[in-house]
């Protein structure tokens, strides 16, 4: 499928999706591609997930990311999870000789000292092992909610991204927190035991902190960075806008 064709069927599936649960929204999903990848971090969101596939044996193979910087409670969720619900989780690593030229290049923490450097280590810890993940993949599904910050306010349920060429499905796009923890307890989901402790995203351990009264979701990831658009460059601030659909699709 081309590009344009992409853009146009992710319009398509976005305005299928607004009327739909989020269950039906991943079985649309399936009904439309062949190979469909689900990307955990094993957050909130990404259990439900999780839990909504394999409950309903849907053939969505899921991911994660091993950035070698997890918190060693996220790993112990990851093992788990698997044995939770008796699945496999395919864990993507760094390329070891790219992470060791970053080392050299910015020091193991260099991604306090500027922006680029932290770009650089996400490129290297994140998006390359995505890229890996996601080749020869028809479609890529998140766990993205649109109320975990003012840049995924306006979050699409489907999307086409322009960075790796492929149509990306955000089936939680607008589900509410409240939401999410009640699925988690009426199905006694594993979760991260930092969600109790005032972390509601989890990232990397040494650039996610707990968050404050009134902050949003995510200001706790990387946050000695002032730029309010801040993310790893796997979700840009930009394609979080259901607007972008409309856009997208007018660019030939
Ligand atoms: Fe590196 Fe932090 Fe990005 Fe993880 S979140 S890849 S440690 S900069």
């Amino acid at each position: 499928m081309n590009r344009q064709a992409k853009i146009s069927l992710a319009k398509n599936l976005n305005e299928k999706m607004s009327f739909l649960s989020f269950e039906k929204r991943l079985s649309l999903t399936i009904s439309h591609f062949k190979t469909a990848i689900f990307t955990s971090s094993l957050g909130l969101e990404d259990q439900v997930l999780t839990f909504a596939i394999t409950n309903n044996k849907l053939a969505i193979k899921i991911i994660t990311l091993e950035t070698g910087r997890l918190f060693p409670q996220t790993k112990q969720l990851i093992k788990d999870t698997k044995s939770h619900f008796q699945i496999q989780i395919e864990e993507f690593s760094p390329n070891k000789s790219e992470l060791q030229t970053y080392i050299d290049e910015y020091q193991l923490n260099g991604f306090y000292e500027s922006i680029e450097a932290r770009k650089a280590c996400c490129e290297v810890r994140k998006l390359v092992p995505l890229k890996q993940a996601i080749k020869n993949t028809d479609v890529w599904v998140t766990g993205l909610r649109g109320e975990q910050s003012n840049n995924r306010a306006d979050l699409p349920f489907a999307q086409y991204n322009e960075s790796f060429d492929i149509i990306k499905i955000n089936p939680l796009a607008d589900v509410k927190l409240e939401e999410i923890w009640q699925i988690i307890k009426q199905n006694n989901i594993p979760t991260n035991p930092l969600h109790q402790k005032g972390y509601p995203s989890i990232g990397c351990e040494p650039c996610t902190r707990a968050i404050k009264n009134g902050e949003d979701e995510r200001a706790g990831r990387w946050w000695w960075e002032q730029d309010q658009n801040r993310e790893c460059g796997l979700h840009l601030p930009a394609e979080n806008q259901r607007s972008n659909i409309q856009q997208n699709s007018e660019i030939s």
